[in-house]
């Protein structure tokens, strides 16, 4: 920041201002070099084992073992959502999807025949950062509404570039082997790249179609790069949300059988190099010790797609459920200089982003509805403890279960999506069925101490189960019926 400053007060000078006009642009300077510039790196379906530093033993991630070493590594980290849409929704506004009708019990995303999206009357962090000065950019899936006005650059961005949503979707009828999964894991890469006629869309308008799914990956990490260069003035937000690891999967050539984990690895290994390409960019540009840089995943490993989805590692469960699989995230934060070093094993969410970039930023967090964020900042900080002690687990519109410190509670379970078997074994034994079961009594865990939810605990702890209970009713009680964007 002290060489762009520079070079703004010489081309200042240049005009001749005067010596009081030149201390206002100095203090304007120095304004813009507190506000550091943000950057979310959001990958799509990766697991919480899917790292080298999450303890993944044959999957490569160097880049992001050093972000985690040089940062901090988040060991109890969450998303508002099990699948696509209502995460996204959650992480961007700081609100639970239910919040914004941004989840639904009848369809778990939005397609590419639906009709809704984000509403207006959301405010993205992208929004809100805007009316601060930041210049903003999306890069990636959005999957929050692909029509106008429910597009990044309709919700606060400056520019966009990416498929709008999932990779998977625009399907090529007659293509594919008849199975919708053993399509998508069996065909080879060129085939597969005709099977999906998804689009690109650069800021509101396609144009490429169907995206080259092949070097999607290189062509974001090119884009973040170049938007990294060209807004280093700053400050700055980068919203880079990729496609993958979601299936259909695709790596570029030099990815190509890199890695020891097979195409899944070679996958995950192309997003690392990518993360590596991002830091490097920044310390090139001098922009490091003034960039908060965050690694995330929407939602947990899509299990039945046998090898070409993640793991969840030593956690239940798998996206779409609310196991601790389907919504516990690997999760590192790097601002060298600038973080206490070191592994938090605090809880947070995707929704605590929006008021800790607010705080960090100076930035007024908007004070006419509620957010379910908190700002982590003190955590980023070494300054002090989480302000989060609850976190809600949503299966669409219901709220299926409850973490309250070192205990959570299950009132509803089901299956994650499509599977119905592979489950740890559990004392009591218990049957995991693809529709909602509602306990009587709450499932109970400690998650601290049985990360992998196999010792139900209720019996033991009745009065959890009753202090869980009041928060599930207080909750309730605070949530208002709004129209749903994903059944229009
Ligand atoms: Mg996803």
């Amino acid at each position: 920041m002290k060489a762009n400053k520079s070079i703004v007060m010489a081309g200042l000078l240049s005009f001749g201002l005067s010596g009081q006009q030149d201390m206002i642009a100095a203090e304007t300077e120095d304004e813009k070099a507190s506000k550091p510039n943000f950057i979310v790196i959001f990958a799509d379906d990766l697991g919480y084992g899917d790292l080298g530093i999450f303890g993944h033993p044959t999957i490569n991630t160097p880049n992001l073992d050093r972000m985690a070493f040089e940062g901090q590594k988040w060991t109890n980290f969450y998303v508002a959502a099990p699948v696509c849409t209502p995460s996204r929704a959650g992480l961007l506004t700081g609100r639970l999807p239910i919040r914004s009708g941004m989840c639904s019990d009848k369809r778990r995303v939005l397609f590419p025949d639906s009709n809704g999206g984000l509403p207006q009357s959301e405010i993205t962090i992208a929004r809100a950062l805007k009316e601060n000065g930041y210049q903003t950019a999306a890069i990636g899936k959005w999957h929050l509404g692909h029509k106008s006005p429910f597009l990044p650059t309709d919700h606060g961005f400056d520019s966009y570039f990416g498929i709008p949503y999932s990779n998977d979707m625009d399907r090529v009828p007659g293509t594919g082997t008849g199975n919708y999964i053993t399509s998508q894991i069996k065909l080879a890469e060129e085939e597969n790249f005709h099977a999906y006629n998804v689009p690109i869309l650069r800021n509101d308008k396609i144009i490429e179609r169907p995206a080259d799914q092949r070097t999607i990956t290189k062509r974001y990490t090119e884009e973040a790069v170049a938007k990294i260069k060209s807004m280093k003035d700053g400050p700055f937000f980068i919203y880079l949300a990729h496609n993958l690891p979601h299936i259909p999967l695709f790596r570029s050539e030099e990815f190509k059988d890199v890695s020891l984990a097979g195409f899944y690895g070679d996958v995950i290994e192309e997003i690392d190099w990518s993360v590596g390409q991002i830091l490097k960019t920044l310390e090139e540009e001098g922009l490091d010790e003034n960039t908060l840089v965050v690694f995330t995943s929407d939602n947990g490993p899509w299990h039945i797609f046998e090898t070409h989805g993640g793991t969840a590692g030593l956690l239940r469960g798998a996206k779409g459920g609310t196991f601790e699989g389907g919504m516990r995230e690997p999760t590192i934060f790097w601002w060298p200089g600038k973080l206490k070093q070191g592994v938090v094993m605090d809880m947070a969410t995707t929704m605590d982003l929006f008021p800790t970039f607010c705080n960090l930023s100076g930035t007024k967090l908007p004070d006419d509805r509620i957010y379910d964020g908190y700002d982590i900042s003190p955590l980023l900080l070494g300054t002090g403890k989480s302000p989060r002690d609850v976190v809600f687990y949503y299966r669409g519109q219901q709220v299926y279960a409850i973490r309250k410190g070192d205990y959570k509670a299950h009132f509803i379970t089901q299956n994650e999506y499509g599977s119905q078997t592979a489950h740890p074994i559990t004392n009591p034994p218990l049957e995991i069925t693809n529709t909602p079961t509602v306990h009587e009594t709450p499932l109970l865990y400690n998650v601290n101490i049985d990360p992998s939810e196999k010792f139900n605990i209720a019996e033991e702890h009745p009065e959890v189960i009753a202090e869980i209970r009041k928060v599930l009713e207080e909750h309730l009680a605070g949530i208002e019926e709004v129209e749903n964007q994903l059944e229009k």
